[in-house]
């Protein structure tokens, strides 16, 4: 009996199985015909193998299984149209974050892409001397300036920050101690923690001090023959307060030159002076105590390309240069003269070709007043739902200075006949980010840029449109 009701399953599996239609056939239907066989074959193929496999191992019963052979055309039909879907799309950010990492952080101006179109389009001298008619060096276009705006002796730039933290690591303390205090062992976000970077550049963490308190006695005690960096991260997306004590920068940069250890900060963000912030030091001020190597992202505060910029003391930076790994984090030209035309911004005071910049000093007032005439654009809506001014919160984000937020305006839009959820879900959609905030989604107007205001009113409209 057991015997063949087994059999009979066997039976019953390899009947189910032979039940899956034929991929040609799937391909000629009139519903899948339409799409690139390309686009298409690959997500047959692996919705069938799915099936097969959820079968064989009962994940899925046999009338799961018919069934969805029988839903085989429709399923693959929405498959091929979301696969079809643009994956790069423009987007409103509504939420008040000026430098969001997932919507592309630092947005740059048509002013700085104008100024580099020609070279980009053209053959250019991005590491050629046309005088000596030899090789130059491709860092020479930002560094200058770099020294001028900064007040740094020499810099160096790599891919991004994070590459600039493992080539420092890599090349001053494979093998040795790097002291550093327990409250700045931080994840950065996107897997980026400092224990596993030193790790990964082979150095030895030497952790000094508790998480919330640490003394120059404790970088003191903590100096052996192995030590061969002191540094200091920026604890960037977190804020701590209290029963705190942390080391200043001076004090650290006095102890490490009477020591002979390097000192390395990195700042993170990296503040430029170019923004009110309160309890940051900014990149020049930290220059002014010369400190050995310093390192922060081209994308954060900055408002340039992705990149790793490094200032510091020129023979480091020129034992940097002979590091081999150095070539693994080239900076490409895209990079160096976006760098250069934004550097170049900043030394000029020309703030407003900066977004990431213009954003964060825009006024209060001329927010409140962008607020008052989307909410006036939207006076069609208004028996749809209660539309406020609120006052708002903005962030710089991108990991930088969580605890500075820049007074801002919005508005505040309670819909009477559907949920928040349901409203930011629409927004979303139709390539609108926002936030929700109990019943409501708000709407940040800091972050918008010229003319999102009338788009997001155009597409607020036409979403009430279809609401009772
Ligand atoms: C953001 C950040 C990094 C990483 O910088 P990227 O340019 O994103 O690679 C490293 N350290 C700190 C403290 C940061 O805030």
């Amino acid at each position: 009996m057991a015997v063949y009701t087994k059999e009979k399953q066997v039976h019953t599996l390899q009947e189910l199985l032979k039940s899956i239609p034929k991929v040609d056939t799937l391909l000629a239907s009139a519903e899948l015909r339409v799409f690139e066989k390309s686009l298409l074959l690959p997500l047959i193929t692996s919705h069938l193998d799915s099936l097969r496999w959820g079968l064989k191992n009962a994940t899925l019963s046999p009338k799961a299984f018919s069934q969805a052979i029988n839903e085989l055309i429709p399923t693959l039909q929405a498959k091929a149209k979301l696969a079809q879907m643009p994956t790069l799309e423009r987007v409103i950010n509504a939420t008040g974050v000026v430098l969001h990492t997932n919507l592309g952080r630092s947005v740059f101006s048509k002013e700085i892409i104008d100024e580099i179109t020609p070279f980009l389009c053209s053959y250019h001298t991005l590491e050629y001397d046309l005088e000596a008619g030899k090789r130059g060096e491709r860092y020479r276009h930002c560094v200058q300036l770099l020294c001028q705006i900064c007040g740094c002796e020499d810099a160096l730039l790599v891919n991004n920050n994070a590459a600039a933290v493992f080539l420092i690591l890599h090349t001053f303390a494979k093998h040795k101690e790097v002291i550093i205090s327990r409250g700045e062992l931080v994840e950065i976000g996107g897997g980026f923690r400092i224990p596993e970077i030193m790790e990964n550049a082979s150095c030895i963490l030497h952790e000094v001090g508790t998480t919330n308190k640490t003394y120059l006695q404790d970088y003191e005690k903590a100096i052996n023959e192995q030590s061969a960096l002191i540094m200091k991260a920026h604890r960037s997306n977190f804020y701590q307060s209290g029963f705190t004590h942390s080391c200043h920068i001076k004090e650290l940069i006095a102890l490490a030159q009477e020591r002979g250890l390097i000192d390395y900060f990195d700042l993170g963000s990296g503040h430029m002076g170019a923004i009110p912030l309160k309890d940051e030091m900014s990149v020049q001020e930290i220059c002014a105590y010369k400190p050995a190597l310093l390192s922060f992202s081209g994308d954060k505060l900055l408002g340039g390309p992705q990149a790793g910029i490094i200032c510091g003391k020129r023979e480091l930076i020129a034992t940097l240069k002979k590091n081999p790994l150095l070539r693994t984090f080239r900076v490409d030209k895209f990079s160096i003269l976006s760098l250069k035309a934004t550097l170049q911004a900043y030394k000029d005071k020309a703030y407003h070709k900066i977004p990431t910049l213009s954003m964060l000093l825009a006024s209060p007032k001329d927010l409140e007043h962008q607020a008052s005439m989307l909410k006036n654009r939207l006076s069609c809506i208004s028996n749809k739902a209660d539309i406020d001014i609120i006052e708002l919160h903005s962030l710089a984000g991108g990991g930088a200075m969580p605890e500075d937020s820049f007074k801002s305006f919005g508005i505040e839009i309670n819909p009477k006949s559907m949920l928040a959820k349901d409203l930011e879900d629409s927004l979303r959609t139709k390539g609108v980010v926002a936030c929700i905030k109990a019943k409501s989604v708000l709407f940040d107007m800091r972050t918008l840029l010229k003319g999102q205001g009338e788009m997001l009113a155009n597409i607020l409209i036409e979403i009430f449109k279809h609401a009772r």
